[in-house]
């Protein structure tokens, strides 16, 4: 007998396991009530879990020099148009300062395979942080590298480590990433991430190039086998600099179902509601943390630099100051009747619920 759409999110949220026909019928119907009741499951759960509270991250943009040349991605090396910059340690510091007296407790630090950041450097900067700001947790989103990199960055104190997988299927990495990249590294990277005891994260863009129901379907199944405690995701946006400049963007839609399911599969996930999703709709990110996202990471790059760190066209709050996007954030989220945290926001461990 066929299941009806609830009975098919009812078995989910149970079993946190899915079938692949039963991804194809979520992610294809048209039944809106089906759909709200998926949302509205997601939400129950990360409620249970974390009550009516979301996350903030202060994300620090402090490199757009890569070495790598990924299709989707503005700030790849081949990508004469991007006007690079690197702040210094002092400038990353000054945006934690700021973000400290906007109730920020984690800092993320994000930029492009930037070789003129050597362990050493970064481990400086770690060290930097932690002196001044020791109830503050570092997350690192800086790319692949080895396994001794990163646990000399564990030792000098951060905390958690966010590398997307972008997708688990071998061939649709091949269509995403140049022949230089490969998805066993990343995987190795991800893997080395978790043993060495960081808080790790995963995730993928959703409707990039090449993606199918099938694709996806892998991207779950690694979450569930990885069980990271972060997962990002966002639509894909094109970036007219780039060889996916002229493709088409993932959809609302898209990004909100996948998100419900992976808080479904994988209940104690920190979730952010990202940029991108904010930036494919007005109200993205509100309705990211409706569907089961616990997680949003306001900007507190220098506002001189935002426009540079342009990894898709139409990025928003690029000309805002860090007390802005902090204010604008806890309006949002107090609209939707959720508070905004002032706390580091660490996952809460596995063993502790039962949602
Ligand atoms: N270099 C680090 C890395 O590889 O993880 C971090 C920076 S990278 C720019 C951060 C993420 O941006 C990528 O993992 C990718 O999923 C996302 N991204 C890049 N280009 C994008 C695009 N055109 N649309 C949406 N997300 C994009």
């Amino acid at each position: 007998m066929k299941q009806s759409y609830r009975q098919i999110v009812d078995e989910i949220r149970e079993n946190r396991d899915l079938t692949k026909e039963q991804l194809i019928c979520l992610l294809g119907t048209e039944d809106t009530d089906g759909v709200e009741y998926l949302r509205g499951q997601a939400r129950e759960i990360a409620q249970k879990i974390y009550g009516k509270q979301v996350f903030i991250r202060g994300l620090i943009e402090f490199t757009n020099y890569c070495k790598n040349d990924c299709y989707y991605c503005g700030i790849r090396r081949s990508n004469r148009k991007a006007e690079r910059y690197r702040l210094t340690q002092e400038q990353i510091l000054d945006c934690c300062a700021t973000g400290y007296e906007l109730g920020f407790r984690t800092f993320v630090l994000q930029g492009g395979e930037d070789a003129y950041f050597t362990d050493a450097r970064i481990c400086g900067m770690i060290r930097a942080i932690k002196e001044r700001y020791p109830d503050c947790a570092i997350t690192l989103s800086i790319g692949e590298r080895e396994r001794e990199s990163y646990q000399a960055y564990y030792d000098a104190g951060a905390d958690r480590y966010l590398l997307r997988h972008e997708t688990a299927d071998e061939t649709h990495y091949g269509i995403l990433h140049p022949p230089e990249l490969s998805l066993k590294n990343r995987k190795r990277c991800l893997y080395d991430l978790k043993e060495i005891g960081f808080q790790t994260g995963c995730g993928f863009m959703v409707g990039s190039p090449g993606q199918t129901a099938d694709t996806l379907y892998e991207d779950l199944q690694l979450i569930r086998e990885l069980k990271p405690q972060m997962v990002g995701i966002g639509p894909f946006l094109p970036q007219k600099d780039t060889p996916f400049g002229q493709k088409e963007a993932g959809t609302l839609a898209m990004t909100l179902r996948l998100l419900a399911i992976i808080r479904m599969l994988h209940p104690p996930v920190l979730l952010p509601a990202t940029t991108a999703l904010g930036t494919i709709h007005p109200k993205g990110r509100e309705l990211g943390i409706l569907s089961g996202a616990n997680v949003v990471m306001p900007n507190l790059s220098p506002v001189d630099v935002r426009e540079k760190y342009k990894l898709y066209d139409n990025k928003i709050c690029t000309g805002d100051e860090a007390a802005e996007c902090r204010c604008c954030t806890e309006r949002r989220m107090n609209r939707i009747g959720y508070a905004v945290a002032i706390a580091r926001g660490d996952c809460r461990d596995c063993l502790q619920y039962d949602a």
